[in-house]
Protein backbone atom coordinates (compact mmCIF):
# COMPACT_ATOMS: atom_id res chain seq x y z
CA UNK A 1 0.00 0.00 0.00
CA UNK A 2 1.34 3.57 -1.32
CA UNK A 3 2.84 5.60 1.54
CA UNK A 4 1.18 8.74 -0.35
CA UNK A 5 -1.17 11.03 1.57
CA UNK A 6 -4.96 11.44 0.56
CA UNK A 7 -6.37 13.13 -2.77
CA UNK A 8 -6.16 16.95 -2.21
CA UNK A 9 -2.38 17.12 -0.33
CA UNK A 10 -0.77 20.07 0.28
CA UNK A 11 -0.29 21.16 -3.12
CA UNK A 12 -3.96 19.65 -4.50
CA UNK A 13 -5.78 20.74 -1.59
CA UNK A 14 -9.00 21.39 -2.70
CA UNK A 15 -10.60 24.72 -2.70
CA UNK A 16 -14.14 25.38 -2.42
CA UNK A 17 -16.10 27.98 -4.20
CA UNK A 18 -14.98 31.07 -1.89
CA UNK A 19 -18.89 32.62 -1.31
CA UNK A 20 -18.54 35.46 1.17
CA UNK A 21 -18.00 34.85 5.05
CA UNK A 22 -21.50 36.44 5.64
CA UNK A 23 -24.90 34.66 4.83
CA UNK A 24 -27.34 37.48 5.77
CA UNK A 25 -30.44 34.72 5.85
CA UNK A 26 -30.75 32.07 6.87
CA UNK A 27 -32.45 29.01 4.76
CA UNK A 28 -36.48 29.43 4.77
CA UNK A 29 -38.06 28.66 7.98
CA UNK A 30 -40.62 25.50 7.18
CA UNK A 31 -44.11 26.76 7.71
CA UNK A 32 -44.87 25.20 10.94
CA UNK A 33 -41.60 27.28 12.40
CA UNK A 34 -42.25 30.38 10.83
CA UNK A 35 -41.70 33.06 13.66
CA UNK A 36 -41.69 37.15 14.00
CA UNK A 37 -38.89 38.47 15.58
CA UNK A 38 -38.31 38.52 19.54
CA UNK A 39 -39.43 38.79 21.94
CA UNK A 40 -41.59 35.75 21.62
CA UNK A 41 -43.83 34.58 24.93
CA UNK A 42 -42.67 31.95 26.63
CA UNK A 43 -45.25 29.61 25.06
CA UNK A 44 -44.30 30.00 22.03
CA UNK A 45 -40.96 29.53 22.66
CA UNK A 46 -41.88 26.09 24.66
CA UNK A 47 -43.99 25.21 21.02
CA UNK A 48 -40.94 26.35 18.84
CA UNK A 49 -38.32 23.60 21.24
CA UNK A 50 -41.02 21.30 21.14
CA UNK A 51 -41.28 20.98 17.17
CA UNK A 52 -37.34 21.21 16.91
CA UNK A 53 -37.08 18.25 19.29
CA UNK A 54 -39.64 16.32 17.97
CA UNK A 55 -37.78 17.23 14.51
CA UNK A 56 -34.82 15.80 15.83
CA UNK A 57 -36.66 12.22 17.12
CA UNK A 58 -34.98 12.87 20.39
CA UNK A 59 -36.49 10.26 22.62
CA UNK A 60 -39.21 11.48 25.09
CA UNK A 61 -38.53 12.35 27.87
CA UNK A 62 -35.03 13.93 27.07
CA UNK A 63 -33.62 15.59 29.97
CA UNK A 64 -32.89 19.80 29.37
CA UNK A 65 -29.09 19.87 29.92
CA UNK A 66 -27.45 22.47 31.86
CA UNK A 67 -26.97 26.02 29.97
CA UNK A 68 -25.98 25.24 26.53
CA UNK A 69 -24.28 28.69 26.40
CA UNK A 70 -21.37 29.13 28.18
CA UNK A 71 -19.27 31.24 29.96
CA UNK A 72 -18.51 34.66 28.25
CA UNK A 73 -15.01 36.31 28.32
CA UNK A 74 -14.79 38.99 31.53
CA UNK A 75 -14.27 41.98 29.96
CA UNK A 76 -18.14 41.23 27.41
CA UNK A 77 -20.97 43.48 28.68
CA UNK A 78 -23.76 40.49 29.20
CA UNK A 79 -26.50 43.09 27.93
CA UNK A 80 -24.34 43.34 25.18
CA UNK A 81 -25.84 41.77 21.80
CA UNK A 82 -25.53 38.14 21.62
CA UNK A 83 -22.75 36.55 19.62
CA UNK A 84 -23.53 32.63 19.26
CA UNK A 85 -21.01 29.86 18.41
CA UNK A 86 -22.09 27.27 16.79
CA UNK A 87 -18.76 25.15 18.00
CA UNK A 88 -15.44 25.64 20.40
CA UNK A 89 -12.84 26.37 18.04
CA UNK A 90 -14.83 29.34 16.35
CA UNK A 91 -15.69 30.57 19.66
CA UNK A 92 -12.18 30.75 21.06
CA UNK A 93 -11.00 32.78 17.65
CA UNK A 94 -14.90 35.37 18.23
CA UNK A 95 -13.78 35.96 22.19
CA UNK A 96 -10.40 36.50 21.08
CA UNK A 97 -11.07 39.03 18.67
CA UNK A 98 -13.84 40.81 21.44
CA UNK A 99 -11.29 41.11 23.73
CA UNK A 100 -10.76 44.82 24.51
CA UNK A 101 -14.12 45.58 22.97
CA UNK A 102 -16.55 43.57 24.64
CA UNK A 103 -19.28 44.88 21.66
CA UNK A 104 -21.04 41.25 21.70
CA UNK A 105 -21.63 38.92 24.32
CA UNK A 106 -20.43 35.66 23.06
CA UNK A 107 -21.54 32.63 23.62
CA UNK A 108 -20.71 29.11 23.26
CA UNK A 109 -23.95 27.22 21.43
CA UNK A 110 -22.83 23.67 22.38
CA UNK A 111 -21.20 22.46 25.86
CA UNK A 112 -17.39 23.08 26.38
CA UNK A 113 -17.42 19.24 26.92
CA UNK A 114 -19.10 18.72 23.37
CA UNK A 115 -16.26 18.19 21.09
CA UNK A 116 -16.65 18.01 17.98
CA UNK A 117 -20.56 18.80 17.48
CA UNK A 118 -21.18 16.14 14.50
CA UNK A 119 -23.80 15.01 16.73
CA UNK A 120 -24.51 17.66 19.18
CA UNK A 121 -28.57 18.14 19.74
CA UNK A 122 -29.67 21.59 21.14
CA UNK A 123 -32.00 21.19 24.22
CA UNK A 124 -34.63 23.47 24.09
CA UNK A 125 -32.51 26.17 26.31
CA UNK A 126 -30.32 26.11 23.93
CA UNK A 127 -33.17 27.17 20.91
CA UNK A 128 -34.18 29.75 23.77
CA UNK A 129 -31.20 31.80 23.79
CA UNK A 130 -31.01 31.56 20.03
CA UNK A 131 -34.35 33.16 19.57
CA UNK A 132 -32.02 36.29 21.03
CA UNK A 133 -28.94 36.17 18.95
CA UNK A 134 -29.06 38.07 16.32
CA UNK A 135 -25.43 36.82 14.88
CA UNK A 136 -24.02 33.50 14.62
CA UNK A 137 -20.81 32.44 13.83
CA UNK A 138 -20.25 28.81 12.62
CA UNK A 139 -16.95 26.98 11.59
CA UNK A 140 -19.17 25.57 8.12
CA UNK A 141 -18.53 22.54 6.43
CA UNK A 142 -21.27 20.90 7.88
CA UNK A 143 -19.34 20.49 11.16
CA UNK A 144 -22.38 21.87 12.88
CA UNK A 145 -25.17 19.81 11.94
CA UNK A 146 -27.52 20.59 14.30
CA UNK A 147 -27.29 24.34 13.30
CA UNK A 148 -29.16 24.08 10.07
CA UNK A 149 -32.59 23.02 11.64
CA UNK A 150 -32.00 25.38 15.17
CA UNK A 151 -31.19 28.64 12.94
CA UNK A 152 -35.01 28.40 12.47
CA UNK A 153 -35.94 29.81 15.58
CA UNK A 154 -33.06 32.36 15.73
CA UNK A 155 -34.73 36.12 14.55
CA UNK A 156 -35.29 36.25 10.69
CA UNK A 157 -32.67 38.90 10.15
CA UNK A 158 -29.66 36.67 11.79
CA UNK A 159 -26.25 36.96 10.47
CA UNK A 160 -24.69 33.62 9.98
CA UNK A 161 -20.65 34.02 9.74
CA UNK A 162 -19.29 31.21 8.01
CA UNK A 163 -15.68 30.44 9.04
CA UNK A 164 -14.33 28.68 6.51
CA UNK A 165 -15.74 30.16 3.97
CA UNK A 166 -12.97 30.44 0.84
CA UNK A 167 -10.78 28.58 3.30
CA UNK A 168 -8.80 25.79 0.89
CA UNK A 169 -10.62 22.28 1.59
CA UNK A 170 -8.97 18.57 1.65
CA UNK A 171 -11.45 16.09 0.99
CA UNK A 172 -13.03 14.16 3.75
CA UNK A 173 -10.87 10.82 4.78
CA UNK A 174 -12.99 8.19 5.57
CA UNK A 175 -12.90 6.40 2.21
CA UNK A 176 -9.16 5.53 3.26
CA UNK A 177 -10.18 2.45 4.79
CA UNK A 178 -13.58 0.36 3.35
CA UNK A 179 -15.13 -2.44 4.91
CA UNK A 180 -17.98 -3.90 3.29
CA UNK A 181 -21.07 -3.73 5.67
CA UNK A 182 -19.95 -0.83 7.37
CA UNK A 183 -21.18 2.76 6.62
CA UNK A 184 -19.20 4.22 4.23
CA UNK A 185 -20.68 7.87 3.75
CA UNK A 186 -20.54 9.63 0.72
CA UNK A 187 -18.60 12.16 3.07
CA UNK A 188 -15.45 10.34 1.42
CA UNK A 189 -16.10 13.09 -1.54
CA UNK A 190 -16.80 16.03 1.36
CA UNK A 191 -14.72 18.63 2.42
CA UNK A 192 -13.37 17.59 5.75
CA UNK A 193 -14.41 20.35 8.49
CA UNK A 194 -11.67 20.42 10.82
CA UNK A 195 -9.74 23.56 9.04
CA UNK A 196 -9.32 24.71 12.58
CA UNK A 197 -6.72 22.55 13.53
CA UNK A 198 -4.15 24.20 11.27
CA UNK A 199 -3.36 27.69 12.38
CA UNK A 200 -2.20 28.38 8.75
CA UNK A 201 -6.18 27.70 7.92
CA UNK A 202 -7.09 29.09 11.67
CA UNK A 203 -5.64 32.45 10.53
CA UNK A 204 -7.80 32.38 7.84
CA UNK A 205 -11.20 31.79 9.39
CA UNK A 206 -10.16 34.43 12.36
CA UNK A 207 -9.98 36.74 8.97
CA UNK A 208 -13.44 35.59 8.28
CA UNK A 209 -14.95 36.19 11.69
CA UNK A 210 -13.19 39.72 12.31
CA UNK A 211 -15.07 40.57 8.80
CA UNK A 212 -18.21 39.29 9.92
CA UNK A 213 -17.95 40.76 13.83
CA UNK A 214 -16.75 44.31 11.66
CA UNK A 215 -20.17 44.27 9.59
CA UNK A 216 -22.40 43.98 12.87
CA UNK A 217 -20.20 46.53 15.14
CA UNK A 218 -19.23 48.75 11.50
CA UNK A 219 -17.47 51.29 14.85
CA UNK A 220 -15.47 48.78 16.24
CA UNK A 221 -13.72 47.62 12.49
CA UNK A 222 -10.15 48.81 13.74
CA UNK A 223 -10.62 47.22 16.73
CA UNK A 224 -11.09 43.78 14.97
CA UNK A 225 -8.46 44.15 12.65
CA UNK A 226 -5.52 45.14 15.04
CA UNK A 227 -6.58 41.78 17.19
CA UNK A 228 -6.81 39.60 13.94
CA UNK A 229 -3.25 40.90 13.14
CA UNK A 230 -2.35 39.62 16.62
CA UNK A 231 -4.13 36.52 16.52
CA UNK A 232 -2.46 35.97 12.98
CA UNK A 233 1.54 36.76 14.08
CA UNK A 234 0.70 34.12 16.70
CA UNK A 235 -0.35 31.37 14.26
CA UNK A 236 2.41 32.34 11.80
CA UNK A 237 4.87 31.29 15.18
CA UNK A 238 2.86 28.30 15.43
CA UNK A 239 2.70 27.65 11.35
CA UNK A 240 6.89 27.62 12.06
CA UNK A 241 7.18 25.18 14.91
CA UNK A 242 5.27 22.98 12.71
CA UNK A 243 7.29 23.64 9.97
CA UNK A 244 10.37 22.42 12.39
CA UNK A 245 8.65 19.54 13.58
CA UNK A 246 8.26 18.58 10.09
CA UNK A 247 11.60 19.19 9.14
CA UNK A 248 13.10 17.14 12.27
CA UNK A 249 10.26 14.36 12.32
CA UNK A 250 9.11 13.72 8.84
CA UNK A 251 8.28 10.47 7.48
CA UNK A 252 5.59 8.84 9.93
CA UNK A 253 2.29 7.10 9.43
CA UNK A 254 -0.61 6.95 12.11
CA UNK A 255 -3.70 5.64 12.53
CA UNK A 256 -6.27 8.72 14.12
CA UNK A 257 -9.84 7.89 15.40
CA UNK A 258 -11.46 10.18 12.84
CA UNK A 259 -10.57 12.97 10.52
CA UNK A 260 -9.91 15.37 13.45
CA UNK A 261 -6.68 16.44 12.64
CA UNK A 262 -6.08 15.85 8.64
CA UNK A 263 -4.90 19.35 8.55
CA UNK A 264 -2.98 19.18 11.56
CA UNK A 265 -1.04 16.25 9.87
CA UNK A 266 -0.58 17.63 6.87
CA UNK A 267 1.10 20.60 8.10
CA UNK A 268 3.42 18.20 10.35
CA UNK A 269 4.23 16.11 7.56
CA UNK A 270 2.73 12.82 9.10
CA UNK A 271 1.15 10.66 6.38
CA UNK A 272 -2.48 9.17 7.82
CA UNK A 273 -3.47 5.55 6.34
CA UNK A 274 -6.92 4.99 8.25
CA UNK A 275 -9.35 5.92 10.95
CA UNK A 276 -10.53 4.01 13.25
CA UNK A 277 -13.76 4.96 12.96
CA UNK A 278 -16.03 4.40 10.00
CA UNK A 279 -17.76 7.72 10.10
CA UNK A 280 -17.59 9.98 13.16
CA UNK A 281 -18.66 8.24 16.22
CA UNK A 282 -19.36 5.10 14.28
CA UNK A 283 -18.05 2.44 16.30
CA UNK A 284 -15.62 -0.14 14.36
CA UNK A 285 -16.80 -3.40 13.22
CA UNK A 286 -14.43 -6.34 14.41
CA UNK A 287 -13.83 -6.69 10.89
CA UNK A 288 -12.37 -3.09 10.92
CA UNK A 289 -10.82 -3.77 13.69
CA UNK A 290 -9.04 -6.66 12.20
CA UNK A 291 -7.97 -5.15 8.73
CA UNK A 292 -6.82 -1.96 10.88
CA UNK A 293 -4.69 -4.45 12.81
CA UNK A 294 -3.06 -6.14 9.44
CA UNK A 295 -2.40 -1.96 8.24
CA UNK A 296 -0.91 -1.51 11.06
CA UNK A 297 1.71 -4.53 10.89
CA UNK A 298 2.45 -4.27 7.52
CA UNK A 299 2.47 -0.44 6.98
CA UNK A 300 4.62 -0.14 10.05
CA UNK A 301 2.61 2.46 11.36
CA UNK A 302 4.20 4.74 14.03
CA UNK A 303 0.99 5.27 16.56
CA UNK A 304 -2.66 5.72 16.64
CA UNK A 305 -3.58 8.74 17.49
CA UNK A 306 -7.03 9.68 19.34
CA UNK A 307 -9.41 12.91 19.26
CA UNK A 308 -10.72 13.09 23.48
CA UNK A 309 -13.43 11.44 22.50
CA UNK A 310 -12.67 8.68 20.83
CA UNK A 311 -13.02 4.62 21.81
CA UNK A 312 -9.39 4.65 24.20
CA UNK A 313 -10.62 0.89 25.06
CA UNK A 314 -10.82 0.17 21.70
CA UNK A 315 -7.66 1.76 20.34
CA UNK A 316 -5.58 0.24 23.23
CA UNK A 317 -6.46 -2.95 22.39
CA UNK A 318 -5.33 -2.45 18.75
CA UNK A 319 -2.19 -0.74 20.43
CA UNK A 320 -1.33 -3.58 22.19
CA UNK A 321 -1.76 -6.21 19.68
CA UNK A 322 0.16 -4.37 17.15
CA UNK A 323 3.02 -3.34 19.75
CA UNK A 324 2.21 0.50 18.41
CA UNK A 325 1.78 3.72 21.01
CA UNK A 326 -1.69 5.49 21.43
CA UNK A 327 -1.67 8.85 22.39
CA UNK A 328 -4.64 11.30 22.68
CA UNK A 329 -4.26 15.03 20.76
CA UNK A 330 -6.52 17.72 21.68
CA UNK A 331 -8.48 19.15 18.60
CA UNK A 332 -9.14 22.52 21.08
CA UNK A 333 -13.16 21.17 20.25
CA UNK A 334 -13.52 21.04 24.07
CA UNK A 335 -12.04 22.46 27.30
CA UNK A 336 -12.96 24.91 30.05
CA UNK A 337 -16.11 26.59 30.01
CA UNK A 338 -14.11 29.99 30.71
CA UNK A 339 -10.62 29.33 29.41
CA UNK A 340 -7.70 31.85 29.06
CA UNK A 341 -8.02 33.53 25.57
CA UNK A 342 -5.06 32.03 23.87
CA UNK A 343 -5.89 28.61 24.72
CA UNK A 344 -5.75 27.77 21.14
CA UNK A 345 -2.60 28.70 20.71
CA UNK A 346 -1.55 26.95 24.32
CA UNK A 347 -3.26 23.36 22.67
CA UNK A 348 -1.52 23.49 19.85
CA UNK A 349 2.05 23.83 21.35
CA UNK A 350 1.13 20.90 23.94
CA UNK A 351 -0.20 18.79 21.43
CA UNK A 352 3.07 19.42 19.23
CA UNK A 353 4.77 18.66 22.39
CA UNK A 354 3.40 15.28 22.80
CA UNK A 355 3.67 14.49 18.86
CA UNK A 356 7.71 15.41 19.33
CA UNK A 357 8.09 13.06 22.12
CA UNK A 358 6.27 10.03 20.02
CA UNK A 359 7.99 10.36 17.21
CA UNK A 360 11.81 10.39 17.11
CA UNK A 361 13.91 12.17 14.55
CA UNK A 362 13.51 11.35 10.94
CA UNK A 363 11.82 8.10 10.25
CA UNK A 364 12.82 7.82 6.74
ZN1 LIG B 1 -14.67 15.69 14.18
Amino acid sequence: MSASFRAGGPAGGETRPAPGPLSPSRPAPSPSLRVGAPPRSRASLAILSLLFVASLALPPGSAVGPAGLAAQVDDTDPQAPRLAAASYPVWLFARWLNHGRGAFAVELMTRPETGCPHEFNPQPRDLERLTQTRTVVKNGLGLEIFLDRAIRVAPVDVVVIDASAGVPTMINSYGRLSIPGEPSPAAGLEPNPHVFLSPRLASLMAANIARGMSSRDPEGAMHYQARLELFQADMQALESELASFKRIHRGFKVVTSHGFMDYLAQDLGLTILADLEPAPEVAPSPARLAKLATLVRDERVSAVLLDPHADMKLAETLGRETGVPVAVVDPATSGPADPPLDYYQTVLREDLLLLAKLFPVNAT
